[in-house]
């Protein structure tokens, strides 16, 4: 830690609850008040019925694979050592979708659908990065 020069997320006033949670290797995403919905990406209002009750709140981190790709070139110079590596969507069992690396396993192991659960990556004393991983 403190050499990881990769780019980072910059979290703001909205999305800092999800990443002070990824600290306590802990996925929080966001429920509406009003409907009930779960949410992610991090907004001020809900996706389905515009109410701006929204609460923080942990979830199991289990999800499937809802879809990927394989980077046989790196998206970012930093990221050249790492080739080849899955970039994945992941349909957590709440129901968001979340965009995400898929680690733990070898690219041609992927499948669709497979069972993946959160894993956490602590990059920084100030950052802690959610990827998933093969349940
Ligand atoms: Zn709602």
């Amino acid at each position: 830690m403190g050499d990881y020069t990769k780019p980072l997320p910059h979290p703001n006033e909205v999305s800092q609850p999800f990443w002070d949670a990824a600290k306590r290797y802990e996925l929080q995403i966001q429920r509406c008040n009003a409907c009930g919905t779960y949410i992610f990406y991090p907004r001020e209002a809900c996706s389905e019925c515009l109410a701006a009750d929204l609460i923080w709140i942990p979830v199991s981190g289990k999800g499937t694979l809802y879809s990927y790709t394989i980077a046989q070139a790196p998206t970012h110079p930093a990221f050249a050592d790492d080739v080849p590596y899955v970039i994945a969507i992941v349909e957590l069992e709440e129901g968001p979708h979340i965009t995400t690396n898929l680690v733990g396993c070898q690219p041609d192991q992927v499948t669709i659908g497979m069972p993946v659960v959160a894993s956490f990556e602590e990059v920084s004393a100030e950052m802690t990065l959610v990827k998933f991983r093969p349940e």
